[in-house]
């Protein structure tokens, strides 16, 4: 019995997407939500009948020096890897949210299910330390990791996170 029910994807209205509290997965490529697995197994993902198992990425979005590898294995036991926005990382419960390369699209990741955990694990408890800012102080900090800039305020917020 799978405890995935089946719904409209609420992303794209794609029918046949499975959702499991707040996770969803949906079959339609280019669909934020895409899983590649759901969208073979449903035959939606490629017309070639070549279609292979990994999203065809494509986009602009570089990471740069913010870089972070992310090696994963999906809620099938599927290994990928990613190169993700280490500025981006967000932590919503015991999932992460980063952006990735080469779309800019911002992902869902399960924190238990990182193959390396000793490059992610840093980067979430910093994500822990953000998320006990106010919401003052996370703008101020996203705001000038953003923009690349500097002031005593962001400094005094780096402090708190043990950054400095
Ligand atoms: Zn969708």
């Amino acid at each position: 019995m799978s405890l995935w029910s089946n719904v409209r994807c609420p992303v794209c209205g794609q029918p046949g997407a499975k959702q499991l509290l707040w996770m969803v997965k949906c079959p339609r490529r280019g669909c934020s939500k895409y899983d590649p697995d759901l969208g073979l197994s449903m035959g939606i993902a490629g017309t070639s009948g070549t279609a292979s198992p990994l999203p065809q990425f494509s986009g602009n979005f570089n990471p740069g020096a913010n870089a972070i590898a992310i090696r994963y294995r999906n809620w099938e036991g599927v290994e990928r890897s990613f190169t993700g926005d280490r500025s981006t990382l967000r932590l919503v419960s015991r999932h992460i949210t980063v952006c990735l390369s080469p779309t800019g699209q911002r992902c869902s990741f399960s924190r238990d299910r990182f193959l390396n955990p000793g490059e992610i694990e840093p980067l979430i408890k910093q994500a822990e330390k953000a998320n006990t800012l106010s919401a003052a102080d996370r703008h101020v900090l996203s705001y000038h990791r953003n923009h690349g800039t500097t002031s005593p305020r962001y400094e005094e917020v780096k402090r708190k996170l043990g950054e400095i």
